[in-house]
């Protein structure tokens, strides 16, 4: 019997979070509507410890940003630019190489590749960034390209979804970051982002890349025209692939920030809402291993406290980020690898150095208590 959202109680989801019975779009509806802000911290925070116990995890990489020029400008985008606008960049592949080639000796164990639709580069240009990074530094992981660029891609090369991830793999291309889902209702995407792919094509290049064997992540970005229904349904679209291919390692859900985007009118969303909802998609995705808190976003602190809310993953040391600070973002480009496994420790975790696909590297157990 499905229960409607009258009957649901702070109690019956409870009692499915603890016998791992799934929660439905009524219960997810429950915890964003209904119920009490700690009463769902205890049950994300009990979820996350049944997954990984006391463990948060973090990665060393650097962002490589290619390209800012967008042919697609998404109206909650602060990144994407024309060709002649002021501020507008292209790397060449050269100068990307160099780019991540300096932070090589920091000991990062990830480049982490994005960029946007630019109007003139072919998918060639593409290919031959993550070879020269591949061949120059095979143990380095490179995660990139979103699946709106993978389909973009597909698209200016007449090649298909899986063909063009089958190049970029043989190339190097380790896995695949989980932006350009925002929200995955086509009435939204069509107001919001109308030219770049739909939400049963970003959905679809993640199952070909898992098919594949890649992993990927997921994103969700919040907080501007979406309904909470949108959210859940949203992260219902997610758990239903994952049911199927089980590719997908972490969803991350994103803050929108308005600031110098083509919807600035709206307010941004609060600190409460941002917890709430790491909260709730912990217990949403019961098939998804990894939860993130992108402090880039979230700012360090809310990253802190959403370890209590169900976050099991503080993202990674970044560098420097560009995407997020062209909305002004108020954090800082990147942190150092101590003052990250500070901020874990602080908060009575143990940090694990993880690399891409969550291979742990190095556990910083040293004073911390495994039972919290
Ligand atoms: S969100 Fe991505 S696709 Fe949209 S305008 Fe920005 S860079 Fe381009």
């Amino acid at each position: 019997m499905n229960m409607s959202a009258s009957t649901v109680s702070a109690d019956s989801v409870k009692e499915k979070v603890f016998n791992n019975i799934r929660l439905t779009k009524e219960d997810g509806l429950f915890l964003y509507k209904e119920c009490d802000f700690l009463d769902l911290a205890g049950m994300a925070k009990a979820k996350k410890r049944q997954l990984s116990g006391a463990e948060v995890y973090f990665n060393v990489n650097c962002h490589i940003n290619l390209s800012n020029v967008c042919v697609s400008r998404c109206k909650f985008c602060a990144f994407g630019r024309n060709k002649e606008d002021e501020g507008a960049y292209s790397m060449s592949p050269e100068e990307a190489f160099d780019y991540g080639s300096a932070y090589v000796e920091t000991g990062i164990t990830e480049f982490h590749v994005v960029s946007a639709m630019h109007p003139d580069r072919q998918f060639s240009y593409y290919v031959d960034v993550i070879s020269r990074l591949h061949n120059a530094y095979p143990h380095i992981h490179i995660q990139g390209f979103t699946a709106v660029e993978i389909y973009y891609f597909a698209q200016i090369s007449g090649l298909s979804v899986r063909q063009v991830l089958t190049e970029l793999k043989n190339a190097g291309l380790g896995s695949m970051p989980g932006g350009g889902a925002e929200i995955l209702n086509d009435d939204i995407r069509a107001g919001l982002c109308p030219n770049k792919a739909g939400s049963r094509e970003w959905l679809d290049v993640h199952s070909s890349a898992h098919e594949l064997g890649m992993k990927t992540n997921c994103t969700m970005l919040y907080g501007h025209v979406e309904t909470l229904e949108n959210r859940i349904e949203h992260m219902m679209l997610l758990r239903e692939l994952q049911d199927q291919t089980g590719g997908f390692q972490a969803f991350i859900p994103l803050p929108f920030l308005p600031e110098n985007t083509g919807i600035s009118h709206i307010t941004r969303t609060g600190s409460l809402d941002d917890l709430r909802t790491i909260a709730v998609s912990r217990l949403m995705l019961d098939n998804i291993r990894h939860i993130k808190a992108f402090w880039i976003m979230l700012t360090l602190p809310i990253a802190q406290i959403s370890l209590d809310f169900g976050a099991d993953d503080l993202d990674g040391t970044i560098v420097e980020e560009r995407i997020m600070h062209a909305a002004n973002a108020n954090t800082e480009k990147g942190i150092s690898k101590s003052h990250m496994v500070d901020l874990i420790k602080k908060s009575g975790y143990i940090p694990c150095e993880r690399d891409t696909v969550y291979n742990i590297l190095h556990r910083y157990n040293e004073g911390v208590t495994e039972e919290i």
